[in-house]
């Protein structure tokens, strides 16, 4: 009997994960992988803040929550067996004022409730023996989180697939996808591909990779720039573990934060600045076609409307270091604008619907052979094995049925 083939588009770490979940769990199924850039995780892959969550800030039973925890231990199970960088420093979560407080032991509860048992509220004399620089009258410490290398385990897949003899078609961007009985018809500029079963993982594409296929999404791929700065290496110490502010919880976005780096170093951001392209990581990087399109969608200006104040100021954060620098100092005082070096940018897919909320959980749309990643912003990085898991599951369920 011949394979069957079983397509996935996109080899950024979610894709990779769900090839590599395949390769298991559909034996039958030869893998093949189309990624438009040259190299496989050149987007929100290798663009993030190289932290691994496990589930402090989703809300509970949702799927980040779920697959954050299970994802996590899977990734340092994952790095551990391949030699790649990873350590658990532990996070601390700053409350400045009594309202946060509050929320501080909500989060807290929530915590608890995702599976977090050793979470520990801190006053201000435990927070100052653990992180001596930090501001703020409490605390939460959560130890199991940390830092990991993600382009390495990017890199680690990628060989892993391949090893197994499967492929992964660089350079080739999907421009039509089509349906033919109980195939799929997929072109590039360069080939054409039949699928007995279509993933799609795009990333910051994924709506319109939806749409291709037929389907036009419920929500619409909103670009959210980070910027990163990164900490003078004479600063550094101000810094010991990961410090994050009390999160906003009406945004997925935690806010501004300071993380240790995996091969040495400390960085700050990012923020979350509406982009005027959907692979803008440069403050004057516009795309018409792009910017027209979130322009006209209904949803961007409801947003707005719902929060004008939080939309201003991450755009002026974004063009004032001094104002970045200033929300930084809400965290660790001392620090100064002069202390901060620009370092890149990352993009956030982030699926809104028509009435202008952002989708908190991951989402996809199952399709008649066929499933359709639509929103997998952070901490997909963290939970890629554990939703690559899920989604080969999926799959394996629809072709099981037929
Ligand atoms: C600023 C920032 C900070 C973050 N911090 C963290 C963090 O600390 N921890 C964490 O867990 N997560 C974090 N995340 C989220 C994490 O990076 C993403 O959840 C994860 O990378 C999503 O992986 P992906 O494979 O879905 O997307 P991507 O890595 O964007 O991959 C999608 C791929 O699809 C390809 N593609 C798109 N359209 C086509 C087409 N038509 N044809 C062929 N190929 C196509 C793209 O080229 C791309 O390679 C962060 C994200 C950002 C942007």
């Amino acid at each position: 009997m011949p394979q069957k083939r079983l397509i996935i588009i996109g080899a950024g770490i979610l894709g990779l994960a769900t090839a590599y979940k395949c390769r298991k769990l559909l034996p039958s199924h030869r893998i093949t992988i189309i990624e438009k850039e040259s190299l496989p995780g050149r987007h929100q892959s290798a663009h993030n803040s190289g932290v691994l969550h496990c589930g402090l800030h989703y809300k509970p039973r949702s799927l980040k929550a779920r697959l954050a925890l299970s994802g996590a231990q899977e990734m340092m199970q994952f790095c551990r067996r391949h030699g790649i960088g990873h350590q658990r420093c532990g996070k601390i979560v700053v409350a400045t004022d009594q309202t946060q407080i509050d929320r501080l032991k909500a989060l807290q509860r929530q915590g608890w409730e995702n599976g977090l048992s050793d979470l520990r509220l801190l006053d201000q004399s435990a927070l100052r023996k653990i992180e001596p620089h930090a501001a703020g009258t409490a605390a939460l410490h959560v130890p199991q989180e940390g830092i990991v290398d993600y382009a390495s385990v990017v890199r680690q897949l990628a060989q892993d697939i391949r090893a197994a003899g499967h492929q992964i078609r660089c350079g080739e961007k999907v421009t039509i996808i089509k349906e033919r009985r109980n195939t799929w018809l997929i072109q590039t500029p360069k080939n054409e591909y039949l699928a007995d079963f279509l993933v799609a993982c795009a990333g910051l594409h994924s709506d319109r990779l939806s749409l291709l296929s037929g389907a036009p999404p419920r929500v619409k791929i909103i670009p959210f720039r980070g910027e990163y700065y990164r900490i003078r290496p004479e600063r550094q110490h101000l810094v010991r573990h990961l410090i994050y502010p009390v999160p906003d919880p009406r945004f997925p976005f935690l806010g501004p934060h300071f993380t240790r780096l995996i091969h040495g170093g400390v960085k700050a951001g990012p923020n979350a600045a509406l982009a005027l392209a959907r692979e803008g990581y440069r403050k004057t990087d516009f795309n018409l076609a792009e910017a027209m399109d979130a322009a006209t969608f209904p949803g961007l200006w409801r947003f707005v409307k719902n929060y004008p104040q939080m939309t201003l100021e991450e755009l002026r954060q974004s063009f004032s270091k001094r104002r970045f620098c200033q929300s930084l100092q809400r965290l660790v005082p001392e620090i100064q604008a002069d202390d901060l070096a620009p370092e890149g940018a990352g993009v956030r897919a982030q699926a809104m619907s028509r009435e202008g909320a952002l989708v908190q959980d991951f989402e996809w749309e199952e399709r008649k052979n066929a499933l359709h990643v639509i929103n997998a912003p952070s901490p997909g990085a963290s939970a890629s094995l554990a939703l690559g898991g899920e989604i080969a599951a999926r799959a394996k369920q629809q072709l099981a049925n037929r």
